[in-house]
């Protein structure tokens, strides 16, 4: 779900799938395509849980929070997560708005408006499970990728401009804007009735009377101010119908299904008598992440311990002191420094490696091969954003991994003061131009030429 705040933490095992299938009828998920590894939504939800804890009211209460873990924890034994095992945590957010939401990697916010409008423990526990489904689903970093696809198609000069003058800026600003629920957590139509068809299979697996997904439903549409869940999820007729259909291919309730709890009953209890708290800022307003001036932060020396990196279609490895910025198909490696604020609140590559795909539109000249084309385009989309920067030793052909590729050496203004050595390899991949953008201050190029040689050789395309 989008919108606010939430979060909750447990810890998690794995799901099985294997254990249920009880009636073979049941709706069949799995999620949708990724440019993100499982790993990555970990990473970035943590990243968002963190600014969420900071910006939205806690309800300080650990009981409550404890509560919360066990029950999202019950649901999780019976959530299929498709191998991965996430750090699943429950916050409860001190929020009378009838919310929750859930970040990729498994990080649960359940507003204390949520448990107080849940008649019994079932109708809260369909809730978590809507969410816990949106995480195991990864619905927050397949918009992601479809949004990333929809800006990598605006053509080359739409991500080459961002190279130099911020494309590391770019990655982490894009970072910035799913904590205002922007891209994460914006699901679409298809993906909440996926939530709550995988919702209504794990409250029927774990034991919870599955009619209480579309009860909740029914009385939120029935309350007279429209509350937040429906923002966030719209269609509550269609929903209620979808539910029921998928309890009959479960064969129907279970007769001895659970509806609520003394425990339940009692935190609700415990939550009501909660002071109300002050409203946090809203997360649009989180602060950017921030980074140094050039010239602020001492770039050490790249170690000669290498880690592997899987960016999907290609891996690679890279120093160990470095670090990991982007995603999808926009990555940049740097070492702490390396990404600085020339002063205009953007980030930019001062020393690392940039990896990116430019999508091919078109046909080359009669005269020219795809490489050759696209790499002369590139660089003239990149001089466009960059008015000093120019080709110092012409494109020649190297191997990268077997493949024919262009190495190309240009020159521009450094983020701080003097220029810059920028080597582009760039080589035609089925995703597009795959290239690669090696940068470091000219007077620092030759310490670092070895590592950025280290990491081209490291590349392995997948065949
Ligand atoms: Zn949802």
């Amino acid at each position: 779900m989008p919108g606010k705040s939430r979060l909750f933490c447990a810890l998690l095992f794995f799901c099985f799938l294997c254990e249920v299938p009880a009636h073979a009828d049941r709706t069949r998920l799995k999620p949708g395509m990724n440019s993100f590894t499982p790993q990555q939504d970990i990473e970035l939800g943590k990243k968002f849980a963190t600014e969420a804890q900071q910006q939205y009211p806690l309800c300080n209460a650990p009981k409550v929070d404890a509560y919360l873990s066990k029950l999202g924890r019950r649901l999780v034994d019976h959530l299929d997560t498709f191998g991965v095992q996430y750090p699943w945590e429950f916050h409860c957010v001190n929020d009378k708005a009838i919310n929750a939401f859930a970040l990729p990697g498994g990080y649960v916010f359940v507003n204390r408006g949520a448990i107080e409008a849940a008649d019994y423990e079932a109708e809260l526990a369909a809730v978590m499970a809507h969410e816990l489904s949106h995480v195991a689903l990864r619905h927050g970093t397949n918009q992601a990728t479809k949004a990333q696809y929809a800006q990598i198609g605006s053509g080359i000069a739409g991500i080459a401009g961002s190279i130099f003058g911020g494309l590391a800026g770019a990655a982490v600003s894009g970072a910035g804007q799913f904590a205002a629920g922007s891209v994460l957590l914006k699901y679409s139509r298809g993906a909440e009735t996926q939530a709550d068809v995988m919702g209504t299979q794990v409250l029927y697996d774990s034991g919870f009377d599955p009619r209480a997904m579309a009860a909740f439903f029914e009385k939120l549409n029935s309350a007279q101010a429209p509350p937040e869940f429906f923002s966030d999820h719209p269609n509550p007729e269609n929903r209620v119908n979808r539910v029921h259909e998928e309890i009959q291919k479960l064969g129907g309730a279970p007769p001895d299904a659970q509806k609520d709890s003394l425990e339940f009953e009692a935190i609700k209890r415990e939550v009501l008598a909660l002071p109300v708290a002050a409203k946090g800022k809203p997360a649009a307003a989180a602060a950017p992440v921030a980074f140094p001036k050039p010239g602020t932060v001492r770039v050490g020396a790249p170690s000669k311990n290498y880690i592997d990196l899987n960016l999907g279609a290609a891996k690679l490895k890279y120093p160990d002191n470095w670090k990991q910025y982007g995603s999808g198909n926009n990555i940049t490696l740097a070492p702490d420094g390396g990404v600085v604020d020339p002063g205009n609140g953007q980030a930019a590559l001062a020393y690392g490696v940039m990896v990116s795909v430019a999508k091919l539109q078109g046909n080359p000249p009669a005269d020219e091969d795809v490489l050759q084309a696209a790499t002369t385009k590139l660089i003239e989309s990149m001089q466009q954003e960059n008015a000093n920067m120019r080709v110092v030793r012409e494109s020649k052909v190297v191997s990268l991994n077997g493949e024919r590729a262009f190495s190309t050496y240009l020159s521009n203004d450094a983020p701080g003061e003097g220029q810059e050595t920028d080597w582009l390899v760039t080589v035609v991949r089925p995703e597009g131009l795959v290239y690669f953008v090696c940068a470091a201050p000219r007077a620092d190029y030759t310490d670092f030429s070895g590592t950025f040689s280290s990491i081209l050789d490291s590349v392995r395309f997948n065949r």
